[in-house]
């Protein structure tokens, strides 16, 4: 079928591009254990993030839903000695899962795991004036990506990235009365990147081991 095909492709992309990586393998497997759904996005994702905040030149990541902390690992290893990565989860149960990943993975003193809902966590750092930004990766409870969108704005500066994961969802963001919050959310979010002069902003459709979807990327300037 064609998602075998996707699959295959991803695990040749994955074994020729992406080395065998003892930590970023024993978050998977510790996320498994420890009943984490695996919604963690991909290998090959997982580094197009990383690479993105190097061509950046990242020193402030900023992570809307960390999970296991599989993606906060991939974008703490672009980050400077000096650098700094704050992510966010609602599970504490997941954030306790996401730091000893972050130990294990060595990157523990780089990262700050804020656990509660993200956008009260949001509101506080822009009202407790944190320093902006330079990239921020939404990928969270979907229903909330307009807010996100909103405060994520809030905590940039001109050339902060914002990237969206999840946010075509198999073409079911074309249903416009679609009954689905997080569809929903999305199409806010898009509404928002639309209407929005402060970012440019494109989205890009994905296939691979995680089904077909894609990533919204945008500049604020
Ligand atoms: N970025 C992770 C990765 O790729 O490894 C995956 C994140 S997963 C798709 C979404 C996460 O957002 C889940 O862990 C979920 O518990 C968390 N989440 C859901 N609602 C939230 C909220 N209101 N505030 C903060 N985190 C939330």
């Amino acid at each position: 079928s064609e998602s075998q095909k996707w699959t295959a492709v991803d695990r040749y992309i994955e074994e020729r591009l992406i080395p065998k990586d003892e930590a970023l393998e024993k978050a998977l497997s510790a996320n498994r254990d420890a009943g984490l759904p695996s919604i963690d996005v991909a290998a090959n994702q997982g580094k197009l993030l990383h690479l993105l905040a190097r061509m950046q030149g990242a020193k402030r990541i900023l992570e809307i839903g960390t999970l296991g902390g599989y993606s906060t690992i991939w974008l703490a290893r672009a980050l400077p000695a000096d650098g700094k990565l704050v992510t966010l989860e609602l599970e504490p149960h997941y954030a306790g899962v996401a730091r000893r990943n972050f130990a294990h993975a060595g990157v523990d003193g780089l990262i700050e795991v804020k656990v509660g809902p993200a956008l009260a966590q949001l509101s506080l750092m822009a009202e407790e004036g944190e320093a902006p930004f330079d990239l921020i990766f939404i990928d969270a409870d979907k229903p909330n990506n307009p807010a996100y969108l909103g405060l994520a704005l809030k905590l940039s500066r001109p050339g902060t990235v914002i990237i969206g994961d999840n946010v075509v969802r198999d073409g079911e963001i074309l249903r416009e009365d679609s009954a689905d919050d997080r569809v929903q959310g999305i199409r806010g979010f898009f509404d928002m990147l639309a209407a929005e002069p402060g970012v440019d902003a494109t989205a890009i459709q994905t296939v691979g081991v995680k089904g077909y979807d894609g990533f919204a990327i945008g500049i604020v300037s």
